[in-house]
């Protein structure tokens, strides 16, 4: 934990919020909800009924009404979504255009049969029509399902079918550094004896050849003809927006299910406490929409709030790794959130490449995803930010819906250190707790859970109302189990120490992974790390690990060795000197820029690693694989000397 801190304020100094939410959470999301536009006001502002929690019960609104229509009198020539394409080519929608192609799009969904309650799997790569289709789908009451456009065909096929999605909405292809990925080969193959997915939708993208079949049919023929006037569907507060897979870093991915008013006055909130969103702002979000921080902070938070965001279609370093940055400079960006696994690798290649770019337009700055380290924290102040933006680390999940902690400069001034995603939002009540569910005293490691509910808490599981309540209920009685490990210092900061299912025991020490990774992080050669523990005979569990070097870096292994180790046993203390430390290129990671753990765990156990094609996308499977090879192979040649 590092003891320096920062003040940082946007001179938002509300103290009022925080009072009312600790007085009463609920009246004070009661309050929230109002800022939403809903055709009915609800009767109930919560129906708890553990572990299941129904927000505003009565309510009736629409999602896409939301983040459209109320937007028409006073923002629809305002760029809603600034496009970037991978290969340089542009596009501006305005909050007209949107609509306008959104009600298109809904009346071809309903001219296919699509009724509300039906579900839809989304594989297109990041193009304007992918947030079309989830408005659409919002639009008539289909809850949508978006799949990340570099999943294989196996991974698709297992959420097509534990959704039953009706119609699969791709593209005959998708750039992906510089190259196609041939999407609609990948669907055919998924849909493949399917008989309940009645339409393939197509898009036109890359102009590859396709082979069309009985079910395809292309976007362009059915938005030709098809009407742009549709109202809203009026949808209960509870209705299912969208079915959602977790990034399947621990295990299985889990189909999260969101609803509607909940989720939304979440994000409302949240998108404006954080990011303090203005009129004037832009704001980048480089998460894919696959995963749930483009569902929430590239669709529905920043259409909520009528604001003018950038989406850019390919990777963050094609064709090369100044790419953000000169995106930044190109649109004027204001507001900038990203990951600290991109930021690692950004950080990789030196400070020269971001400064020769205007970045002078950033005025705040956040990240997800993953702990960020202090150190790679400072680099992004310092060299992204110039010292003048504040910089958010927000921790939730999937199905947490929104962020949930995260410092909020756009309600109050917050004292920032860096590594801490410091404390809860208003009206979220978290706590460490240990084996027992007895509240660790301050600065003690435990685990983080959340002692009441949240708006956008996730409804349940989709189809395992069992499975929701063991992963997430069972284990403390009244609280919801986050999965993660964690500290809270003195001041009531939170730092995230990794996953709970991660935590290494060594030698009747519990050592978190993100801790051991920061303090490795912390010399100033290394780029990244990844620590797992081995079964050991005397001290339980032998910590090895994966080590990446920045860019250019020639020193000695050994000495490296030793000083790194120096590092850790200065940071973490003596017991989590690792047994064995290995230099690679690269580490496996999930596509949402992850370390994929059980792969680890199982490369030092040497145990099979299992199914890498439902976490991987096909293109990144064999890059996994590489780099699986890689550290299997140092294992095995360190493990004979
Ligand atoms: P699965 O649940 O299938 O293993 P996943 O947990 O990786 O997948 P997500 O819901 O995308 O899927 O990720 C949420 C997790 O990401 C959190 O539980 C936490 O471990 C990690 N995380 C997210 N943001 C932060 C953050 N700011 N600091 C630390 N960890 C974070
Ligand atoms: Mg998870």
């Amino acid at each position: 934990m590092d003891s320096e801190s920062y003040d940082i304020n946007l001179g938002n100094k509300d103290t009022e919020t925080r009072k009312k939410a600790s007085e009463d959470f609920i009246s004070f999301w009661d309050e929230q909800a109002k800022k939403l536009s809903w055709f009915t006001p609800w009767e109930k502002t919560l129906d708890w009924n553990p572990p299941f929690a129904k927000w505003f019960v009565g309510g009736v609104l629409n999602a896409s009404y939301n983040a459209l229509d109320r937007h028409q009198s006073t923002k629809a020539e305002k760029p809603a979504i600034l496009w970037e394409g991978e290969n340089g080519d542009s596009k501006t929608l305005t909050y007209k255009d949107l609509f306008f192609q959104v009600k298109k799009f809904s009346n071809v969904l309903k001219s296919l049969g699509i009724q509300k309650g039906d579900r839809i799997t989304i594989y297109l790569p990041m193009v304007p029509e992918l947030p079309i289709s989830m408005l659409a789908c919002a639009r008539i009451g289909a809850t949508h399902t978006v799949v990340f456009s570099g999943f294989s065909s196996s991974s698709l096929k297992d959420r097509i079918i534990d959704s039953k999605s009706k119609i699969v909405i791709t593209a005959d292809g998708g750039f992906r550094r510089g190259s196609v990925v041939k999407l609609k080969e990948v669907v055919d193959d998924a849909i493949q004896g399917l008989d309940f997915v009645k339409n393939v939708i197509l898009l036109e993208r890359t102009k590859t050849p396709v082979n069309l079949n009985s079910k395809d049919k292309w976007w362009h023929d059915l938005m030709k003809d098809s009407s742009p006037d549709c109202e809203p569907e009026k949808l209960s507060s509870t209705h299912p927006l969208y079915i959602l897979y977790t990034s399947g870093t621990t295990g299985k991915p889990k189909g999260v299910l969101h609803g509607t008013g909940g989720y939304l006055t979440h994000l409302q909130s949240t998108y404006k406490w954080a990011f303090d969103i203005k009129d004037s702002d832009v704001f980048f979000c480089t998460a894919d929409i696959g995963w749930v921080t483009g569902h929430s902070y590239v669709v529905y938070g920043p259409l909520l709030h009528g604001a003018t965001e950038v989406m850019y279609e390919g990777s963050p370093d094609f064709p090369d790794i100044s790419r953000m940055w000169d995106i930044i400079q190109k649109y004027k960006v204001t507001i900038f959130y990203t990951t600290p696994t991109a930021l690692r690798m950004f950080m990789k290649f030196g400070d020269e490449i971001p400064n020769s770019f205007d970045l002078s337009t950033l005025r705040l700055l956040g990240t997800v995803g993953e702990p960020i380290n202090p150190e790679v924290w400072k680099w992004y102040y310092k060299i992204i930010g110039k010292e003048k933006c504040p910089i958010i680390d927000t921790w939730w999940q999937t199905e947490t819906g929104g962020m949930i902690l995260s410092p909020l400069p756009g309600l109050e001034s917050i004292l920032l250190k860096p590594g801490s995603a410091t404390y809860p939002i208003p009206g979220v009540d978290m706590a460490i707790v240990n084996e027992d569910g007895k509240e660790v005293p301050p600065n003690n490691k435990g685990y983080l859970i959340i002692r009441n509910p949240w708006p956008g808490m996730l409804l349940t599981l989709w189809g395992d109302d069992e499975k929701y309540k063991s992963v997430y209920w069972s284990k403390y009685e009244n609280a919801y189990y986050t999965g993660d490990y964690a500290i809270k210092d003195q001041d009531g900061y939170f730092w995230l120490l990794g996953r709970a299912d991660d935590v290494l025991k060594v030698a009747g020490h519990r050592i978190g992974t993100a801790e051991l990774e920061s303090s490795i992080v912390s010399h100033s050669d290394v780029a990244e790390a990844a620590v797992c523990g081995i079964p050991h005979d005397v001290k339980g569990e032998a910590i090895i690990a994966f080590v990446v070097l920045k860019e250019g870096i020639k020193k000695n292994e050994e000495t490296l060795r030793t000083e790194i180790v120096k590092e850790i046993r200065s940071g973490v203390g003596p017991i989590a000197t690792p047994e064995q430390l290995y230099f690679v290129s690269r580490l496996p990671k999930t596509r949402s820029g992850k370390i994929m753990r059980r792969l680890l765990k199982a490369i030092a156990k040497n145990e099979k690693i299992g199914d890498v094609s439902t976490l991987e996308d096909g293109a990144a499977v064999s890059e996994v694989q590489s780099a699986f090879d890689e550290l299997q192979k140092s294992f095995a040649k360190n493990k004979k000397n």
